[in-house]
């Protein structure tokens, strides 16, 4: 069968195009674009001219039954989203699946990703996170993934669209507290980039006041571990027994 390409695009900076994401788009036999409007900028910036069909959201299961037909036929698929990493976030997590499943292959090429971007600015500790995506619309269902963040230890990280943002700020600080260190990562690899490290609170203030332009990644610290409970005497006692039982 033929492979299926994943070729993250730009997430604002047509210079991150990469000379393999070029050279994958060229080869494939078609393109499976998440809106065959904003890829075909793209071509065109790239001078190639290659047949499109569209893999969104709403048409995942019809598109990606007739993708995986072709592809096992022996054509090969590059999958492009508007921008960033297909299957992030975005349309592909379920084509991905699907080839999984039917033995075709499938080669991730590396290159621009928001969270990991974010990340890596932040000033977060980056051993350990958990990316969160977009927190649903549903007010139960926000809840519930808040609430499940809690204890959190992880330094999280989440997607937000502006016009949600201050919304989505104030529940961050009544679930975190208010000190809860976060970084707000605007706009990255554009004109107006910008990273602004402060604490819920006084971002939920500022962006109260100040309504947010352009797109953000949010970088939230984790909670504090929790200390190590003090030893009991019992516990204490315990040990020493069992020393003294190994000898
Ligand atoms: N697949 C994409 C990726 O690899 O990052 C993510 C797609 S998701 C539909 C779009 C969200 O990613 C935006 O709402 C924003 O949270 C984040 N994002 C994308 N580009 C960004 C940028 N240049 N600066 C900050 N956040 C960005």
């Amino acid at each position: 069968s033929g492979t299926l390409y994943l070729v993250p695009t730009p997430i604002g900076n047509l210079g991150d195009i990469s000379p393999r994401m070029a050279q994958t788009m060229a080869q494939a036999d078609f393109i499976a674009a998440e809106d065959t409007r904003v890829t075909m900028k793209l071509l065109n910036h790239l001078e190639l001219k290659k047949p499109m069909v569209s893999y969104y959201r709403h048409n995942s299961e019809n598109s990606g039954q007739s993708i995986l037909q072709r592809l096992l036929a022996g054509e090969s698929c590059a999958l492009v989203t508007d921008a960033g990493t297909p299957a992030i976030s975005d349309p592909g997590e379920d084509l991905v699946a699907l080839c999984a499943q039917n033995g075709v292959p499938v080669v991730s090429i590396p290159g621009p990703c928001a969270l990991v971007t974010a990340l890596a600015a932040s000033g977060q500790p980056t051993g350990r996170f958990t990316f969160e995506g977009f927190l649903a619309m549903n007010k139960k269902n926000r809840r519930r993934h808040l609430e499940s963040l809690r204890g959190e230890e992880r330094t999280m990280i989440f997607y937000e669209a502006p016009h949600k943002l201050p919304a989505t700020l104030k529940d961050l600080a009544a679930t975190f507290g208010p000190e809860r260190p976060i970084s707000l990562c605007r706009e990255l690899s554009k004109l107006h980039e910008e990273i602004r490290r402060t604490t819920l609170g006084e971002a939920a203030d500022y962006y109260d006041q100040n309504p947010p332009r352009g797109e953000f990644v949010l970088v939230v610290r984790g909670a504090e571990p929790a200390q190590e409970e003090e030893a009991t005497l019992e516990d204490g006692l315990a040990r020493v027994r069992a020393l003294r039982e190994e000898g």
